[in-house]
């Protein structure tokens, strides 16, 4: 067990949490760390590693923390994107998701994080629980990266229902547009002398007559 300290954190610190209610745990022995790190801003991954290790060391603490913690490990999740350390942010972004499962920002970051490290089925897992809890209105992203994440896959089939679904909403994105044409071309590839659609394999353009592949 270790010895723990709490610190008020002051308020405003962190985007979003108006005023921290809780004292935060750190471990007496890395008071002198926080306090050096302290005169360059807050140090945000040292108070999310901390809390991470005592609500691990005192899971009796999780609910009272729940809440305050959810949103804690977010903003780790993301000072780690912005660090480059995709591997890091996915620890924090999965500790938001598990204290807050309704949390979809996270969700999202996690598939996003996922992503980097080449772990496409578990993103597209992360995306299809947004797709589940949230409505495309809000959350056309999750379709838009989830789609994208299918055809990385090869799988354009599977995308493009995803993207109809978008379109719908008329995003305004000129990444989703440029990638609902890459499906359409994927899925009915475009005859290379006259450019219209060609439904089935063949061997020649039923439009012009010329000869494919
Ligand atoms: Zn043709």
């Amino acid at each position: 067990m270790s010895e723990w300290v709490f610190i008020e954190l002051p308020s405003n610190t962190i985007a979003d949490l108006s005023a921290p209610e809780l004292p935060y745990p750190i471990r007496r022995e890395k008071m002198a760390l926080y306090d050096e790190l302290k005169q360059e801003g807050l140090p945000l991954l040292l108070i999310a590693e901390e809390l991470d290790r005592y609500l691990e060391e005192q899971p009796g603490r999780v609910e009272r923390y729940r809440r305050e913690a959810a949103h804690l490990f977010f903003c780790a999740g993301v000072e780690c994107v912005m660090d480059k350390c995709a591997e890091e942010s996915v620890h924090y972004f999965k500790l938001a998701v598990w204290l807050d499962p309704a949390q979809l920002p996270a969700r999202v970051n996690l598939g996003m994080s996922l992503h980097l490290l080449s772990c496409g089925e578990e993103a597209i897992a992360q995306y299809r629980e947004v797709m589940r809890r949230g409505t495309v209105w809000d959350w056309w992203q999750a379709w838009m990266l989830c789609a994208e994440e299918l055809m990385a896959m090869g799988r354009p089939e599977e995308a493009m229902p995803l993207l109809i679904e978008v379109k719908a909403t008329v995003p305004d994105s000129h990444r989703f547009w440029e990638l609902l044409s890459e499906c359409e071309q994927k899925l009915n590839p475009a005859c290379p002398h006259c450019g219209a659609r060609l439904k089935a394999k063949t061997r020649f353009c039923g439009e012009c007559g010329g000869k494919l592949g």
